[in-house]
């Protein structure tokens, strides 16, 4: 089951009034969701104690609302509250990111939502903004693209292909025509000439490669311009090393995270772990610190802060931590 959130204000507390927004908005809410009435499991309903002259239950049921169950409650008064409000919760069958609408007066709730949002994390391994991103992503309803997915699938490529990483003609070869897509929904699958090879790819030999094959300016150049393609179709939050500098360097937030190499290093072992992988701290930290090293130092495109990016440490916060600071800034904004 997934959920599904609106809201609209009316101009006045009058049935007809009522009535008709109620409908605008479920409909609106059934439309942008592409939903028939038979996945609906309920509808619940909050208003604001200013509106009394009709239930909005009532007007879904008015409005031809039959099979769901309906629920409606009243929100305490208080000061500044957005007056004559409707909020609306859909329940419905299935799993899916469901897309919020929020109509009239109630865009002002969700001004994140009303316009394309766009956020850049970059940072080295292990420093957990895939963590972050993907939280941030759920919570404003965005998508979640993890770049790092996409270079550690060209390395794959090539490694299936036999192909010496170190030499970058051949890559390039290879890349000009790798058969990438990236699946995007809940949670990403990268899929290479349509096979599932997201956990394939979560190797060290993948990492490594990738942060090899990812120094060539062809393959920079061609997963850039996929990127770039997918961002500019919807609202999302990227995650990698270059969003902020080439990527995306309008997005409307930006954020560098960062950790110390020791805690970003116990992360990474405790992610192999979950994976069933073996290893031990110290290589994993000496592969993680060459791997910033090469991030860092390559030609094109090096790990590197954007000037205009917020900088956030991570090494003594839990993740809340971390993203209470980040709703924070992006709040303050938005
Ligand atoms: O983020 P992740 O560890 O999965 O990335 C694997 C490698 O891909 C990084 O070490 C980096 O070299 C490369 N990468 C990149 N640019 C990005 C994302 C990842 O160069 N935007």
């Amino acid at each position: 089951m997934y959920a599904i959130r609106g809201a609209t204000t009316l101009s006045s507390d009058e049935p007809a009034v009522v009535r008709e927004a109620v409908k605008e908005l479920l409909y609106a809410i059934m439309r942008e969701n592409s939903l028939s009435q038979e996945e609906i499991v309920c509808i619940l309903f909050s208003s604001t104690s200013d509106i009394h002259s009709l239930y909005p239950a009532k007007a879904a049921r008015e409005a031809g609302f039959v099979l769901p169950a309906l629920y409606s409650s009243e929100e305490p008064a208080f000061e500044g509250a957005l007056p004559l409000c409707i909020r609306v919760m859909f329940l419905v069958e299935g799993e899916k990111k469901g897309k919020f609408v929020y109509l009239r007066g109630a865009k002002r709730l969700r001004r994140d939502l009303s316009s394309r949002l766009t956020i850049a994390l970059d940072g080295p391994a292990g420093s957990g903004k895939s963590t972050i991103a993907k939280k941030l992503a759920s919570h404003y309803g965005i998508l979640y693209l993890d770049t790092g997915a996409m270079y550690r699938a060209c390395a794959l490529w090539c490694m299936r292909k036999g192909i010496d990483l170190h030499d970058e003609a051949a890559v390039a070869e290879a890349i000009a025509e790798i058969p990438l897509t990236v699946s995007l929904g809940e949670g990403q699958i990268t899929l290479l000439e349509g096979e599932d090879v997201s956990s394939a790819i979560r190797t060290s030999e993948v990492a490594a490669g990738a942060s090899l094959v990812a120094t060539y300016a062809f393959v920079r150049g061609k997963m850039v311009e996929m990127q770039r393609k997918i961002a500019s179709e919807q609202s999302c939050v990227l995650d990698g090393r270059d969003i902020g500098t080439t990527v995306l360097p309008n997005a409307d937030f930006k954020f560098f995270v960062t950790a110390s190499s020791e805690v970003r290093a116990r992360r990474r072992l405790s992610d192999l772990g979950k994976l069933g992988q073996k290893a031990d701290f110290e290589s994993v930290k000496k592969s993680i610190e060459e791997r910033d090293f090469q991030d860092a130092h390559r030609k094109v495109s090096p790990l590197k802060m954007a000037e205009d990016a917020i900088l956030i440490d991570t090494s003594g916060q839990t993740v809340e931590e971390t993203l209470l600071t980040i709703h924070g800034k992006i709040q303050e904004k938005i």
